[in-house]
């Protein structure tokens, strides 16, 4: 069932408090049918990919291995399972990183023995996915074992399908053309929450997908249309939006009852479940306005980016700035010798787009001026303007009761802050100053 809220004699779609709407330019690939890459000769796979300790290489220098084979063992109590991309042999091991050279033949060591699903109980499904080394895919890397055993029960989950930040539409596809896969990866992860309730947040910019959903949803599974607004993604903005809870300050959603996953991590876990299927490729959007061709990518983790640029046709220009992940909270990236990993979901070469410019010309010493612009776009309630100046002057005392932490470094303040000050830079050094106080 779709969902709208009715006032007056007028529809309203559900939003959180401030927010921005920079422009999306999903168009260049929300259309776009998921392609899958060419098989790589060669992968780099980091034994960190997750947040917590990095696996431990199982693995040495000369070893056979199949796609699917486990290469680095989840070591300590947050960690993530990590297994081979390709089939081949393990050229080095470096850097935490195992290389591996493919042979060619692309055999699979996982078996697709599909057993009877609805026997599995909530610990067996768990332990599927840990094996599988499930981690959210939305960039968080948190591993999705862990996230699925809360210290205390929570009451409902969230499919974040927003998909908020601007170019990416990986999730999109997703949806449009694995709605069933991603509705029973849902209900998967209901049973091993032991939750009854379950929602679909999901951006009126994606209704296609969100009816496709609706064909596949089950009892006690609803779907709420979102406005279109960043960062509707955010975990803490989508609680509000659906359910109305407020995470406390310094707190995570279980403790509102609630545990969130992304629509990648959700397809992930149902082929880890269905199809015993480890976590060796993921949908990642090649996007932005310097390639020839954007697309939606199935991709081998490790495969290099320079090495995934043939699939998109080349430039048409040398980018002046290539970001991974999206333009609001991705990274900038100098080289394009290095691999997609789990938590990538996008890949952006821009040629004049507006963060390439605007992040080159960001600078932490132009006045503010207290226009208060990045109070109103801040979701989370910070004064970012304020944080700013209390860390300019090293006030830690000021910059600790302003609530430094909450912020989730969306950068909506910096987008719309129009003396063009490094806010979020200057937030991620106040948290390091303020930790080592
Ligand atoms: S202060 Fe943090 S949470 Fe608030 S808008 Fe800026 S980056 Fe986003
Ligand atoms: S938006 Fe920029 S100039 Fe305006 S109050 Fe915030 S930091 Fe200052």
């Amino acid at each position: 069932m779709l969902d709208y809220f009715y006032r007056g004699n007028r529809y309203f779609m559900r939003t959180f408090r401030g927010g921005i709407h920079p422009p999306t330019f999903k168009h260049l690939t929300q259309n776009k049918p998921i392609k899958t890459a060419s098989l790589p000769s060669r992968v780099i796979i980091p034994l960190s990919q997750h947040i917590g300790t990095p696996a431990e290489a199982v693995v040495q220098v000369g070893d056979k291995v199949k796609v699917g084979t486990k290469i680095g063992e989840a070591k300590g109590k947050i960690s993530a399972s990590v297994h081979s991309s390709i089939s081949g042999e393990v050229k080095e091991i470096r850097n935490s990183a195992v290389i591996i050279e493919s042979n060619g033949r692309d055999e699979k060591e996982f078996l697709n023995d599909v057993q009877e699903i609805n026997d599995l109980s909530s610990e067996e499904i768990k332990e599927i996915i840990a094996e599988a080394g499930i981690v959210g895919l939305g960039g968080a890397a948190f591993p999705t074992a862990i996230k699925l055993s809360p210290p205390k029960s929570v009451d409902c989950f969230i499919l974040n399908a927003a998909e908020c930040e601007p170019y990416l539409t990986a999730d999109h596809r997703l949806m449009l053309e694995k709605p069933e896969e991603i509705i029973k990866g849902m209900k998967l992860i209901m049973k091993a929450l032991g939750v009854k309730k379950g929602y679909i947040g999901i951006e009126d910019n994606k209704e296609d997908a969100a009816r496709r959903l609706s064909h596949f949803c089950p009892l006690g599974v609803e779907i709420k249309i979102l406005k279109t607004k960043y960062p509707q993604g955010g975990e803490r903005e989508l609680i509000e939006t659906v359910v109305h809870r407020k995470v406390p300050s310094g707190g995570l959603p279980y403790e509102v009852g609630v545990v969130v996953n992304n629509v990648a991590t959700v397809f992930a876990v149902y082929e880890a479940v269905y199809l015993r299927k480890p976590l060796y490729e993921r949908v990642i959007t090649f996007s932005g306005d310097a390639l020839h061709q954007a697309e939606n990518l199935r991709v081998r983790i490790g495969t290099l980016i320079k090495d995934l640029l043939k699939e998109c046709k080349g430039f048409k220009q040398e980018p002046e700035q290539v970001i991974i992940g999206g333009p609001m909270m991705g990274l900038a990236q100098e080289s394009l010798e290095v691999p997609v990993i789990k938590g990538t979901g996008g890949v952006l070469f821009l040629k004049d787009a507006r963060w390439a410019k605007r992040k080159s010309r960001l600078k932490r010493e132009n006045p503010c001026l207290h226009c208060g612009r990045c109070v109103e776009a801040c979701p989370v309630n910070l004064n970012p303007s304020l944080l700013s100046l209390a860390i300019e002057k090293k006030k830690w005392d000021v910059v600790k009761q302003l609530n430094i932490e909450d912020c989730i470094e969306c950068g909506a303040c910096e987008y719309i802050c129009p003396a063009e000050r490094r806010l979020v830079q200057m937030i991620r050094e106040g948290k390091t100053s303020c930790k080592s106080q």
